[in-house]
């Protein structure tokens, strides 16, 4: 059973029509176990349904934004019946071979990271120390990330034989020629590429990360609802007309193949491969 550190593994709090939320496990750097997961989209759901917020600012407490999905805190519970559904995906625990990993990953790493990006209140990320493989994930379904100086980006996922993070948003979210390097070469991408590359919208001392966000937040909290809902539709369709979704339901296929494959040739669906591997490869 998994033992968790805290109660609260989300933060809430809304200001001048922007609802704050935080993921709140900076102990394991804001790895995302279930708890986590559920708790932060009931943290959207409330949002989203709240007519006093017009944007969400998504945070990490602590050093790091997220260090991605959690492989291995006391709070692991990837075995574990989860609380809830938020797809039509059955529970996963349990179930043989292949496809236990496969319907947890539709629910709780596609199926929510969609689910988020399709909401209608826009979403700014604040990013700051890591931002790594699932990390990414949750930065990527936001519509603008604002990132402190000392925020760094990587998927270093091909070291455990995994084609990148299950959101295959990589190629869209930076040219594809950068988007290969970035994910065969894992190595970590600074706060100051990841601007020249288009990929985060602004860049600030540490100490100012919390207000700009809300800054932004708040200017777009301002503009009329209808218009920024729908706004926010016209580029996700967009990016879907351009092949995202498609790109991104036949990669998945892709990652549980590789999976799968990890499972036959070492017992683990990674490969083996644990977070002090990941933590300590030094590949600056
Ligand atoms: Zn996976």
């Amino acid at each position: 059973m998994a033992s968790y550190e805290t109660d609260e593994p989300i933060g809430y709090q809304t200001l001048d029509g922007v609802a704050r939320i935080t993921l709140n496990r900076p102990l394991y750097g804001n790895a995302q176990n279930g708890q986590l997961l559920y708790a932060l989209d009931d943290a959207f759901a409330r949002a989203n349904a709240d007519d006093a917020v017009g944007a969400i600012v998504l945070a990490g407490a602590g050093k790091h934004f997220s260090s991605g999905h959690d492989i291995g805190t006391p709070g692991r519970d990837a075995e574990e019946t989860a609380p809830r559904r938020v797809t039509l995906w059955p529970d996963h625990a349990g179930r043989p071979g292949a496809e236990a990993a496969y319907v947890r990953e539709q629910e709780l790493y596609l199926g929510m990271c969609r689910r988020w990006r399709a909401a209608p209140k826009p979403a700014v990320a604040a990013v700051q120390g890591a931002c790594i493989a699932g990390g990414l994930m949750l930065a990527w379904v936001c519509d603008l990330i604002i990132a402190s100086d000392d925020a760094w980006f990587c998927d270093p996922v091909l070291r455990m034989g995994v084609p990148g993070v299950e959101y295959f948003a990589h190629a869209f979210e930076m040219h594809p020629r950068v988007a290969r390097e970035f994910l065969f070469l894992g190595e970590n991408m600074s706060a100051e590429r990841a601007h020249a590359l288009g990929m985060v919208n602004r860049v600030v001392p540490r100490a100012e990360l919390e207000a700009t966000a809300q800054a932004v937040a708040q200017r777009i909290a301002a503009l009329p609802r209808m218009g920024v809902m729908l706004a926010k539709q016209a580029f996700n369709l967009q990016e879907d007309l351009a092949g995202k979704r498609a790109t991104m339901d036949a990669v998945f296929h892709m990652h549980h193949l590789a999976h799968a494959q990890n499972m036959m040739t070492s017992g683990s669906a990674i490969g083996g491969v644990t977070a002090r591997d990941i933590a300590g490869k030094d590949n600056e």
